[in-house]
């Protein structure tokens, strides 16, 4: 079984940039809800259809909407290679039910990566809407307007923020700081996973 990493952040934080490099570097699979959602809502799946409603209004698809959704994809083979989870948890209940449905088999996430950038948050907020509302220029989603991006974000703060402290407890918790470039943001995450034993 390969590794089981955790990526936390606020949208914008550039979670998705560094994941590409990560799952290539260690061969992960990249398990992004963002995207699977998307792809659901595309193929018109009843699942798809049912979180656009909560996805274009800035707002967190229910707990167990999601949560069948992943515990079904780790159950697939291709999950044993070891994975990146990007996008979940994003609740504290999501957390605890990955937690459950790993230690049913034995397992356990190895490090959780907290991606962090700001020190206040309002100077936060103005970053990532801005950030946010130049990506929206190109990558067509409809989620990425500022009013639903300032939706996202205290979505964000009240509901996925509380995980920090939830997995803080679990000891396994790294920060990165992530106001560094890529590259440097890059050689945090390679000298924290290098050292992980599977
Ligand atoms: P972001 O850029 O906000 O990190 P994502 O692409 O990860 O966006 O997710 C887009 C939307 O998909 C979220 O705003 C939410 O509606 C839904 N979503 C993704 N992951 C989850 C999750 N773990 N729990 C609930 N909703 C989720």
């Amino acid at each position: 079984m390969g590794m089981k990493v955790v990526f936390v952040g606020p949208p914008g934080a550039g979670k998705g940039t560094q994941a590409e490099n990560i799952v290539k570097k260690y061969g992960l699979l990249h398990l992004s809800t963002g995207d699977m959602l998307r792809a659901a809502r595309d193929a018109k799946t009843p699942v798809g259809l049912e979180a656009e409603k909560y996805m274009s209004a800035g707002q967190l698809v229910p707990d167990e909407v999601i949560i069948k959704v992943i515990v079904e994809r780790l159950a697939q083979p291709d999950a044993e290679r070891g994975y990146l989870l990007d996008g979940f948890p994003r609740t504290v209940v999501q957390a605890e039910e990955l937690d459950k449905s790993l230690a049913a088999k034995g397992e356990k996430l190895d490090v959780i990566l907290h991606l962090a950038v700001f020190d206040t948050e309002e100077e936060e907020t103005k970053e990532l809407v801005r950030r946010l509302v130049e990506r929206g220029r190109t990558s067509g989603r409809s989620d990425d307007t500022e009013e639903v991006i300032r939706q996202r974000l205290d979505v964000y703060h009240k509901q996925t923020a509380p995980l920090i402290d939830y997995y803080k407890k679990s000891g396994n918790l790294v920060k990165i700081h992530g106001e560094k470039s890529i590259p440097e943001v890059a050689a945090q995450v390679e000298s924290i996973l290098d050292n992980i034993q599977v």
